[in-house]
């Protein structure tokens, strides 16, 4: 076949260890035989950042406000080991918190649904994707142990000094106090992004908070999404069929269990925490979830959900065989690709995305996968293969697709 063509590129960060070995494989296998790739290539492997004092995050972050557009490797986030591994100039900030806050965005986390990995949750047929808004509340809060009996109290201080108390508790004995705090803008970005992410994917979105117990600050959160929602998003949604849907956050949480999926979940920070880990391992594995990163402005940018796989980094280097599991960074590619196409007008490459995502399925389908799910399908008898067997027979699918 004639090779796909690409009018305009896509922002490409390579990252580090065991997902930078698949990337290159992904790539020279999945990739660079059907379509003439057209890629901004930024290197955020760990060396290049220390090399370039992380500016090589800060410029492909400004790539993607350019081109719209972002697939990433997983990238090691540095600590105190880390520091002596790769002999660090200073213990630089996770990328990904770089990248969120330059395109001010949320992260939408949803499962790769497969027949053979069957979510815990029996009812769950589709999907159910997680978004967390990734500022502030018990993130941020200022905390202080109470001694003993005493007022305390939520002082706000404006800016000409004038002063709004409110009675925390009057202490009659020792405690603890803590206070949170949020930001409107962040709220609105949160709101707009979910709301364009629900009519980019077509599904549904819910959101919850505990309004009922807190009258002002969750209350807050409510308004915003249904302002915005009243404002900017009605009618788009009638028009997709699609509908917002608010409710209580416990109430969310028995509607989940029982719904079949198929819809965005919003969640409040320490809510998406929690649920986000619940939802990813109830639908089988960390290496079958996708992650992509959505600024309230139109921007993407695609990842797994994973790490880099150090461990079985390390039995590569030492020349051991691995089976890493490739099919989160595929539909990262994917996914950018698709929105690549879908932006340019280039069915073609939508299509295509389109296609290497079936050949990923139908390959597990027929019981050729990595270790981590022949350890859970429910496939008899699955045919166990390395990292690099496992891409080839994604391959082999897709030619078929194609020939
Ligand atoms: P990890 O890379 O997510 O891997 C944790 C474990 O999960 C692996 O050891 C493996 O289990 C299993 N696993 C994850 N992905 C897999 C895959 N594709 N195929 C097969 N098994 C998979 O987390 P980590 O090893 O704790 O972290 C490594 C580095 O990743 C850290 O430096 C961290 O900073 C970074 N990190 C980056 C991102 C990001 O860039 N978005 C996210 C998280 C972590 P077994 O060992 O049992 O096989
Ligand atoms: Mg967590």
């Amino acid at each position: 076949m004639e090779k796909i063509k690409m009018t305009t590129p896509l922002v490409e960060m390579d990252g580090d260890e065991m997902t930078r070995i698949l990337w290159e494989m992904i790539k020279d296998e999945l990739l660079n035989p059907f379509i003439e790739l057209n890629t901004e290539y930024y290197d955020l492997g760990l060396e290049n950042r220390n090399a370039t004092d992380d500016q090589v995050t800060v410029d492909s972050a400004n790539a993607t406000k350019k081109y719209k557009v972002a697939v990433k490797c997983a990238t090691i986030t540095p600590n105190a080991a880390r520091m002596t591994e790769y002999n660090l100039k200073s213990m630089w900030k996770s990328p990904n918190g770089t990248i969120r806050a330059m395109l001010d965005g949320t992260v939408f986390r949803a499962p790769i649904v497969v027949k053979g990995i069957e979510p815990c949750v029996k009812n769950w047929k589709k999907p159910i994707t997680l978004a967390r808004h990734a500022y502030g509340d018990v993130y941020k809060a200022t905390e202080m142990k109470i001694p003993g009996k005493g007022k305390a109290e939520l002082v706000f201080t404006d800016e000409n000094g004038n002063e709004t108390r409110e009675l925390i508790h009057e202490f009659a004995g020792p405690g603890v106090i803590q206070g949170q705090h949020n930001l409107l803008d962040s709220i609105e970005s949160f709101a707009k992004s979910c709301f364009e992410y629900a009519l980019a994917t077509k599904q549904d979105l819910w959101f919850a908070t505990k309004d009922t117990i807190s009258k002002k600050y969750d209350h807050t959160f409510k308004d915003a999404f249904a302002e915005i929602f009243e404002a900017q998003y009605k009618e788009k949604f009638e028009e997709a069929g699609i509908t917002y849907f608010y409710t209580l956050i416990d109430d969310a949480v028995a509607r989940v269990m029982k719904a079949e999926g198929g819809f965005i979940w919003a969640c409040k920070n320490y809510d998406g925490d929690v649920m986000s880990d619940m939802v990813s391992s109830a639908f089988g594995s960390l290496a079958m979830m996708t992650s992509v990163l959505v600024s309230p402005h139109g921007y993407y940018e695609y990842e797994a959900a994973h790490g880099t796989v150090q461990r079985h980094y390390y039995k590569h280097l030492k020349g051991e065989e691995t089976s890493t599991n490739s099919v989160a960074t595929i539909f990262a590619w994917t996914g950018a690709l698709r929105k690549r196409g879908e932006l340019d007008g280039n069915s073609d490459l939508m299509k295509f995305a389109d296609n290497l995502e079936k050949a990923c399925l139908s390959t597990i389908e027929s019981g050729k996968m990595t270790k981590d799910l022949a350890l859970i399908t429910s496939i008899e008898n699955p045919t166990v293969l390395n990292s690099e067997q496992f891409i080839k027979a994604i391959r082999e699918s897709l030619e078929k697709i194609y020939n």
